[in-house]
């Protein structure tokens, strides 16, 4: 049973008013509310465990460092890596995808080699890799996108070459909510002999990960889109890769030893943890795993659904509504715009009536290129959302939307 009174008591956030309403939150894709399990791991690492990790002998850093490798064998079991030393804790999905640029791409890509990303790509999946392409000179090819939001895989197909060296992709995206086959893509990267990045952030939050059964060789997500705390981040990859890549910080922890004549590195994954990590989030971000396990993710993502195609079926009755993504499949994110009204003006609009969307480019500004358009509308869902809190946001809009013609 998908108790949803029950959910809501679980996050206080969603007890406020704002504007003198209560509020609707609708910007789950952004970050998601957190829930008091883990705030009050926050709470506890702090006024109880709050010792550095892996360097003391002494009882609370041995505690610290022990609730830190257990968050790690949590991720690994929640995204079923072969092994604990392949999950990199990182300040989030777009530090971990600067540690792949720079380390794995710094490796693979030089002048004249190709790399594959996609029309629908959040900036921390374009801009590393740029400022990458600043020092090696090699070559972005972009996959497009279709009408209804989903991959162009025909296109793919022919953007691959023989100095194709990486592909990265998300698994899903944050404007459109299309779900990206991970696994038909590496299948086609690996029968070329390609790896594949994968941006995870969005998909996460929503569905069953298995990295192994999509072959991903590198996958990056945030705990705060996952009902987690904030600054705290993953990045997977094979074992057989990171080992073969240099370090991308330097700093205490990430060395076995260190002489001025020669400094060697710490084993996997210690070489990409330099300095002192967000360990009290680190050991709370555990109990969001835990959290969401317990909701069952299946169960989550039934219940978005629902709230998805609710609210989208009214949208669409609404005269001059446009929604960006129809993929079949999608996550539950709504992006739109209704006639010529801005964005933004739509966004405060809401906001005075207690609703909670985001507006603009949302970090896609290539995307909103390609979709002719300079911002979008964005309402999106997670667990504790309600049937209700859609009606309360569609009651908003046919209040603003007059407003606003
Ligand atoms: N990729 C995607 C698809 C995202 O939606 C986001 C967050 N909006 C990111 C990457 C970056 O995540 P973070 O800001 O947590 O590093």
């Amino acid at each position: 049973m998908y108790d949803i009174a029950k959910i809501r008591l679980d996050f206080p956030a969603l007890d406020r008013e704002v504007n003198g309403r209560p509020l609707v939150y609708l910007d789950n894709t952004a970050t998601s509310q957190t829930p008091r399990c883990v705030v009050d791991a926050v709470t506890a690492g702090y006024y109880h465990t709050k010792a550095n990790v892996h360097r003391g002998v002494h009882t609370l850093s041995v505690e610290a460092t022990e609730l830190l490798e257990a968050t790690r064998r949590s991720v690994k079991d929640f995204i079923n890596a072969p092994s604990a030393e392949e999950i990199i804790f990182t300040r989030g999905t777009t530090e971990a995808l600067n540690l792949v640029a720079s380390s794995f791409g710094g490796m693979v890509l030089g002048e004249g080699d190709e790399l594959i990303l996609t029309e629908m790509e959040h900036h921390s999946n374009i801009v590393p890799w740029q400022l990458l392409q600043q020092r090696k000179g090699f070559i972005i090819k972009v996959v497009p996108v279709t009408s209804d939001g989903s991959l162009d895989l025909d296109a793919l197909r022919r953007l691959i070459s023989p100095r194709t060296r990486l592909i990265s992709v998300c698994h899903a995206s944050n404007v459109l909510g299309t779900v990206n086959p991970i696994a038909e893509i590496t299948a086609l990267a690996h029968s070329h002999g390609i790896p594949v990045v994968v941006d995870g952030a969005q998909a996460v939050p929503h569905l069953t990960i298995d990295v192994q059964a999509l072959g991903a060789d590198f996958y990056a997500f945030s705990a705060h889109k996952m009902y987690g705390p904030t600054g705290v981040g993953v990045l997977y990859g094979r074992r057989d890769l990171l080992e073969k890549m240099p370090p991308y910080q330097g700093g205490g922890e990430m060395i076995e030893s260190v002489s001025w004549a020669k400094t060697t590195f710490a084993a996997l994954p210690y070489k990409f943890e330099a300095g002192t990590p967000d360990f009290v989030g680190i050991a709370a971000f555990a109990r969001a795993i835990d959290y969401m396990r317990s909701l069952g993710i299946e169960n989550i993502a039934a219940h978005e659904h629902e709230l998805l195609y609710y609210t989208t079926a009214r949208m669409m009755e609404i005269p001059g509504m446009r929604i960006f993504g129809t993929a079949p499949g999608k996550c539950a994110i709504i992006s739109f715009l209704v006639g010529h009204i801005h964005h933004y003006d739509m966004g405060m609009l809401l906001d005075q009536l207690g609703v909670a969307v985001r507006t603009g480019h949302h970090c896609a500004q290539p995307l909103m290129h390609a979709l002719g358009v300079e911002g979008v509308v964005r309402a999106s869902f997670a667990a504790y959302n309600t049937i209700d809190e859609c009606d309360r946001f569609l009651a908003a809009l046919h209040r603003v939307i007059p407003m606003l013609e």
